[in-house]
């Protein structure tokens, strides 16, 4: 590193006027020396900019002691040294030149220092921070919290945020039974989606695979590859008959989260007006064998079409500009992408998404009821959960998700009620992620099983065989285009690290941000979620605040690549492309899914 460094005194002794034409001998050695030093610094500018990231991402070798932008720095102070010693030139010229130099040799050596400095504190900041986090308690079950053979019903109720629930400190008279159920259920105080979109999030959560992992995202028209196992499939070779009721768009059985399912019946976006109708006279018929039964429903996801009953309990006097149904295009509207946002209209956005939240708990009543009637309450787990969150502005966005990885878009409802009633109203206040749920619902039905999986079992804290602690949990964006970035997201503790890698401006200031001098580049953003419940606040934003938040940064950077490199153990190969037909396409759209082209132009234009 050092031999880089152009010695400042050398360049001020023979810069002196005369010295280099009295000597030539010595002017054409120097010139060889800074011709060979030149090369071997745009080479290793070369080989950081091109493959450094990789280099540390699979080998762990930090060879980003220098940037990129930190061996350019050198080679600039280089050729400064060159025009100053050995290009003759009038005096003036040539004392700026010099001015120049030792600028420019006054940043390589505070640069390298400052990088030598972070690699010296590099993987020392845990003991500092981390500690060991408080223990809580949790009611471990006496009983044994075995159930085999027993019912699954696993509910998704697409974009339902945790926080919008009774159960979960909403306010209001939102949730009457999921709350009631709830008090029957064990309750994840802290559940993590592994993405903020409804593919990925879902092939997760049946497959306990990371979403760059299994790599399904309709962004990339990309379905789960059939290489992949899902929990249906485990299942089926279980004997179970399994059946599926989702609303279409990002569930049809193009996608590929069919798998393993005898049955896959697929609802026009009706939402449970469809899909109740249809589940209970499908557990008329599943009820004569052990089954799973999958339901998905689109009822809080926009297009929001609350009844104006429902609406009145939430907003009941609203005179903007906006009547129901919410469609995904007033939403993005209302985004801040082309006007600027209203409060008084964002209030009755999210209105509009309660009173539907409101709607769909009826329904998840009768379903309840229905259960109980027929007695299947007794031999079945009941599971109702969420794909994802929803913004409301939180972070710029209103009635949208996908965008980001902010808590609002991933915190999501997990409520698992057992057939022996154990645990009944109990609080799990420790971090899971949908991922957990196929490992831990196979060991609680005792089936013995060989797939590859990313989530880890959390019976044994349920069983209080193991005490319970915050784990870190990890979040992933793979859509790959210029609306919905690249991004990451690794939280443990109250700490939260995300980073976004998208276009080659922000690959390279990644790459060029592993130096202490330009951490805060690189799309990379560091929470402390304990005061900052809203992440809000930027930790390493560019003041010198950054600095001490830099090792924490550092430290969830280096396990987020750890989660990231153990996926790629599993290599599964992305599946080919779906194309859609028009009739679908559009379907996506009035998602807000896909980006149609017309609108990337009105954003280029603004
Ligand atoms: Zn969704």
């Amino acid at each position: 590193m050092t031999e880089t460094l152009p010695p400042p005194t050398q360049s001020g002794s023979v810069s002196k006027e005369g010295t280099s034409e009295a000597n030539p001998g010595a002017r054409d050695l120097l010139r060889d020396v800074a011709t060979s030093l030149e090369l071997l610094v745009l080479g290793l500018a070369l080989l950081t900019a091109t493959c450094g990231g990789m280099i540390y991402r699979f080998f762990e070798f930090n060879v980003l002691m220098l940037t990129p932008a930190g061996w350019l720095l050198v080679l600039l102070g280089l050729w400064a040294v060159r025009v100053v010693v050995l290009t003759p030139a009038r005096l003036a010229l040539r004392r700026q030149m010099k001015a120049l130099a030792g600028v420019f040799v006054a940043a390589v050596v505070v640069h390298v220092a400052d990088a030598a400095y972070l690699h010296l504190t590099l993987g020392k900041p845990e003991a500092d921070w981390a500690g060991p986090l408080p223990r809580r308690e949790f009611p471990a079950a006496t009983r044994g919290l075995t159930y085999p053979g027993a019912n699954i019903i696993l509910l998704s109720i697409d974009t339902l945020r945790a926080d919008h629930l009774g159960c979960y400190g909403y306010r209001g008279d939102i949730s009457p039974h999921i709350d009631a159920f709830a008090s029957e259920a064990l309750r994840f105080a802290r559940t993590y989606a592994p993405s903020a979109t409804t593919l990925p999030s879902h092939a997760s959560m049946l497959t306990s695979l990371y979403p760059g992992t299994h790599k399904a995202e309709v962004e990339r028209s990309i379905p789960l590859a059939q290489e992949v196992t899902t929990l249906a499939e485990v299942l089926a070779s279980a004997g179970y008959r399994t059946a599926a009721i989702v609303d279409d768009g990002q569930l049809e059985p193009i996608w590929g989260l069919d798998q393993g399912f005898e049955t896959y019946a697929v609802s026009p976006q009706e939402g449970f007006r469809t899909i109740l109708p249809q589940a209970l006279e499908r557990l008329e018929t599943l009820k004569q064998s052990k089954f799973f039964l999958f339901l998905h429903t689109y009822d809080v996801h926009t297009p929001y079409r609350p009844t104006l009953e429902d609406l009145a309990r939430f907003f009941a006097h609203y005179q903007g500009a906006f009547t129901p149904p919410i469609t995904d295009d007033m939403a993005r509207a209302l985004s801040g992408q082309y006007v600027r946002a209203d409060l008084n209209d964002i209030r009755f956005i999210e209105a509009c998404y309660d009173a539907c939240i409101r709607w769909t708990d009826t329904q998840v009543g009768l379903l309840l009821t229905r259960l109980h009637e027929l007695g299947l309450d007794k031999n079945t787990i009941v599971i109702v959960t969420a794909d994802h969150g929803e913004g409301f502005n939180e972070h710029g966005k209103v009635a949208s998700h996908t965008y980001n990885l902010y808590d609002e878009l991933l915190r999501v409802p997990l409520l698992v009620r057992f057939p022996d009633g154990a645990l009944a109203g109990s609080v799990f206040d420790y971090n899971v992620s949908l991922v957990d749920l196929m490992p831990s619902l196979l060991l609680l039905l005792g089936l013995p099983y060989d797939v590859p999986m990313e989530g880890r079992d959390i019976l044994p804290l349920l069983r209080g065989s193991a005490p319970p602690a915050d784990e870190p949990v990890f979040a992933q964006s793979i859509c790959g285009n210029d609306r919905f970035p690249n991004q990451r997201a690794y939280e443990v503790g109250p700490y939260k690290f995300i980073q976004e890698y998208l276009t080659w401006r922000e690959r390279l200031s990644a790459w060029v941000g592993r130096s202490r001098a330009f951490y805060t580049l690189g799309g990379r953003r560091l929470f402390d979620t304990d005061p900052d419940y809203d992440e809000s606040r930027n930790l390493l934003t560019i003041d010198y605040r950054a600095l001490d938040a830099l090792p924490v940064a550092q430290w969830l950077e280096d396990r987020m690549y750890e989660v990231v490199r153990e996926g790629r153990r599993f290599r599964f190969p992305a599946a080919q492309p779906v194309e859609l037909t028009p009739e679908e396409h559009e379907r996506m759209r009035g998602l807000g899914y896909i980006q149609p082209a017309r609108l990337k132009e009105e954003k280029g234009r603004r």
